[in-house]
């Protein structure tokens, strides 16, 4: 069975691994701060707080931007149960946007309409990591003074308007879970130039703990330590940091044959009567998964796995699970494109051939 997707992984990570075996402290050390200078380096940002997981890496951003219960943070309903959880958790509503039928991404004029007295933040999805209209989500949160937390957990290495997305923004959430770009086994960033945001994340994410985080790094473990506000144990470990280590640099290969087998894929699919391609831009979209929107998805889908090809739905809109509903709303283009999209396998391993024999497969199904 083709997967939807696998992780790269191999000894150069098992060695980096080992040394921090070896070196006896497994939990946030040397290798977190040496992930989070690369990434800094990477971004050209001041602050870069390594944590657990990028649900986390969400989580502690809206918390340290001041979100509590009582607040809206607009978010489209077309992402993962995640980024939803996320919010819940800081106590705030949730008001669900819908999304551009081309990019799959959050529509700035829906967000418009959306936004009340109590809106305090958006939360836009850079979807497949196409990157989202930042300009005109920007010009509506400062009118109405929002934060903007991006969800970046599909778009490390996108750019918009030639920048990096994570390193323009307010702040940026990347996830380095094991089906994402680069993988730390499970991890996630939160990317920022705000001084108070870096500083609240830095407490938050071990326990509210102020001390001299500098101390863990070095390998000391200090006994005195103030409690001074909410917290939680989100913290990267060495191991996880240490495997994101020697995924960065094995990221423009990952990156230059993701384009190519997303190329591949376009070039033997435009065609063919029955499916649609989304909106693409290959000079600035590091492609995190290949979508497609299909006539009879599930029979498709089906199909494709009596051949041994796994596809996948990103994602069941969020509006529609049970634990979401009290937040139900219209959302008329989320609603209708949720059943034509389907994932075709995307990942570093996967061969041309491989890619050939799915594009042929389809065509048989539509023929
Ligand atoms: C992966 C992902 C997350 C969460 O990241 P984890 O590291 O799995 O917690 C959030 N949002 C989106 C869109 C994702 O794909």
């Amino acid at each position: 069975m083709i997967p939807v997707a696998r992780p790269c992984l191999g000894e150069e990570e098992l060695e980096e691994v080992r040394k921090v075996f070896e070196s006896g402290w497994l939990g946030m050390g040397a290798w977190v701060k040496k992930f989070e200078d690369e990434l800094k380096d990477f971004f050209n940002v001041k602050h870069v707080i390594a944590v657990n997981t990028g649900t986390s890496a969400i989580h502690l951003a809206l918390v340290s931007c001041g979100i509590k219960q009582g607040d809206e943070v607009i978010v489209p309903s077309l992402t993962f149960a995640a980024t939803i959880q996320a919010i819940v958790a800081t106590g705030a509503s949730v008001v669900f946007c819908d999304v551009q039928p081309d990019t799959l991404n959050l529509d700035p004029e829906d967000v418009k309409k959306r936004v009340s007295s109590k809106t305090k933040a958006i939360v836009p999805v850079h979807y497949r990591g196409y990157p989202c209209e930042m300009d005109q989500l920007k010009n509506i949160a400062k009118q109405h003074r929002l934060r903007i937390i991006e969800d970046a957990a599909h778009a490390f290495g996108s750019k918009y308007r030639g920048k990096k997305i994570g390193s323009f923004g307010d702040v940026t959430c990347f996830s380095f879970d094991p089906i994402k770009i680069i993988t730390c086994g499970e991890g996630g960033a939160i990317v920022t130039n705000d001084d108070d945001v870096a500083i609240a994340a830095e407490k938050g994410r071990i326990l509210g703990i102020n001390k001299d985080t500098w101390s863990r790094y070095k390998h000391e473990r200090s006994w005195f330590y103030d409690v001074e506000t909410i917290g939680f144990r989100y913290h990267m470990s060495n191991i996880n940091a240490a495997i994101g280590i020697v995924q960065m640099k094995k990221f423009p290969r990952f990156l230059e044959r993701r384009l190519e087998i997303v190329k591949l894929y376009d070039e033997n699919l435009k065609n063919i009567n029955g499916i649609k391609l989304l909106k693409t831009d290959y000079r600035s979209m590091a492609p995190f998964c290949y979508i497609i929107r299909a006539e009879q998805r599930d029979n498709l889908m089906a199909y494709l796995k009596k051949n041994d090809i796994d596809s996948g739905i990103h994602y069941i809109p969020n509006h529609l699970q049970s634990f979401f509903s009290k937040y139900k709303t219209s959302l008329p283009i989320t609603e209708k494109i949720w059943n034509e999209i389907l994932t075709l396998p995307l990942y570093y391993g996967l061969q041309n051939e491989q890619v050939l024999m799915i594009c042929d497969r389809i065509k048989n199904f539509y023929s």
